[in-house]
């Protein structure tokens, strides 16, 4: 993405998302049409410094915190989905990655935030899925740094990255493996797309599956010091797992605002008013705007918790909060946008009509991480006092 100048870093996020929400929504049924990538506009997030949001102020970006970071990207998948979700990555990853530090970071938020560039991440793999913690690619020592060995599936945003975030796992001083991060220049060799992102939803997101084959990584592009990056999952989860379901409520938001906008101008030739008046439009509009608020205030709270005092107390619990909730939020976003379909009624499923593209990019939140099984078990057992981690992880 690297461009020479940039304008200043804006500081009124939300207002700049309403802003390019507008017009990437005039783009979006195009993109989804084709699975085409955005790259007109990511160009504009660069260019307006939405990208640099979430970089801190001393370091040249926008100082943006958690709430108005969500409050910002729910803005933006109301117009168009799959570029929210694209840019997600950048925005939550380069803040949870300043929660380590070091000279990864401090090069990343250069490049951010002078030059432009844009990050992708990759922890998912065919194979182990959302289990992210098991990396199956290898990261080998040699002279000077790493070579990688792997496969990446889902990896969103690739074809507008300048920077990869990696894991892999290393062999730790017990000869066990363990998993560390990498943030690396997008390579010329060693990373080859092996499948182009074709989906039912986020179709515009270029979610790629990658071949790393012999990939050198030098070891200053380490995030952190090895052993860090499950540290940085934990510390920074809320930037994670609430960015995501700040996602996914924008697209129910936009959902509601749809629907609610098409019936009240629309009537039926056996009524003599407008389809509004229908009661079933009335109560399914009701109950739209219910799970909407529930949503809204389990995403804002977790967003004001006290992380650091819930960290410090609790930090498997903290993780837990956080995952219940973006899975919560993530459900009734989809209950959302499956009424709104019902209150429009057949023609909600012609190519034509937002509410399908809605329909199938919503449907995302239920896949993405944080794997909702794995979180039902672990709050579960949390709140239970049966030891998570514990193996057989069932008895009987
Ligand atoms: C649109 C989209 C974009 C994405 N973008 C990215 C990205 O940019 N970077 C990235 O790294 N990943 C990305 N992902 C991938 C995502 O992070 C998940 O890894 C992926 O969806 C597979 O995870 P899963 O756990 O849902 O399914 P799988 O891991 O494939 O699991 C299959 C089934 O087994 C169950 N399961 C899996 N593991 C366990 C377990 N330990 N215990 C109990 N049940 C289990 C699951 O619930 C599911 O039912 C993206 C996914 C989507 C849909």
């Amino acid at each position: 993405m690297t461009v020479t100048s940039q304008a200043p870093a804006r500081t009124d996020h939300v207002a700049l998302a309403a802003e390019l929400a507008g017009r990437f929504a005039e783009r979006a049924a195009a993109h989804d049409a084709e699975a085409s990538f955005p790259h007109e506009n990511i160009r504009e997030l660069v260019a307006t410094g939405y990208t640099a949001m979430t970089v801190p102020r001393e370091h040249g970006g926008g100082g943006a915190g958690l709430e108005e970071l969500c409050r910002a990207q729910e803005t933006l998948a109301a117009g168009c989905a799959s570029t929210a979700f694209a840019v997600n990555m950048h925005v939550h990853g380069i803040a949870m990655i300043a929660g380590i530090g070091g000279p990864a970071a401090e090069r990343a938020y250069h490049a951010i935030a002078h030059e432009g560039a844009v990050i992708a991440g990759g922890f998912s793999e065919p194979g182990v899925g959302g289990n992210w913690w098991h990396p199956t690619t290898r990261a080998e020592p040699v002279e000077g740094g790493y070579v990688l060995n792997g496969r990446k599936g889902f990896f969103t945003g690739f074809p507008a990255a300048d920077l990869l975030f990696l894991s892999a796992a290393r062999t730790d001083d017990r000869g066990l493996p363990e998993p560390v991060g990498f943030l690396v220049p997008k390579p010329e060799h060693g990373v080859t797309v092996t499948a182009e992102w074709d989906a039912a939803g986020m179709r515009a997101t270029g979610s790629h599956t990658l071949l790393l084959e012999d990939l050198f990584v030098g070891e200053e592009h380490l995030v952190g010091t090895p052993g860090a990056l499950p540290l940085m999952f934990m510390q920074g989860v809320h930037w994670a797992w609430c960015s995501f379901a700040s996602v996914f409520l924008g697209i129910a938001r936009g959902a509601l605002d749809q629907v609610v906008g098409e019936q009240r101008g629309r009537t039926l030739h056996v009524l003599d008013r407008t389809v509004a008046h229908l009661p079933g439009v009335q109560f399914r509009v009701a109950e739209m705007r219910t799970r909407l608020a529930a949503a809204e205030a389990h995403l804002y709270q977790a967003v004001r918790a006290d992380h650091a005092t819930a960290i410090a107390a609790d930090p498997l619990g903290h993780y837990i909060e956080m995952s219940v909730m973006k899975n919560s939020v993530c459900r009734l976003a989809h209950e959302v946008v499956t009424l709104a379909l019902q209150v429009q009624g057949g023609s909600a499923l012609l190519s034509a009509h937002p509410l399908q593209r809605a329909y199938r990019d919503v449907v995302a939140g239920l896949l993405v991480p944080p794997n909702s099984d794995v979180t039902a078990e672990w709050a579960g057992k949390h709140a239970l006092g049966v030891p998570v981690f514990a193996e057989p992880r069932w008895e009987g």
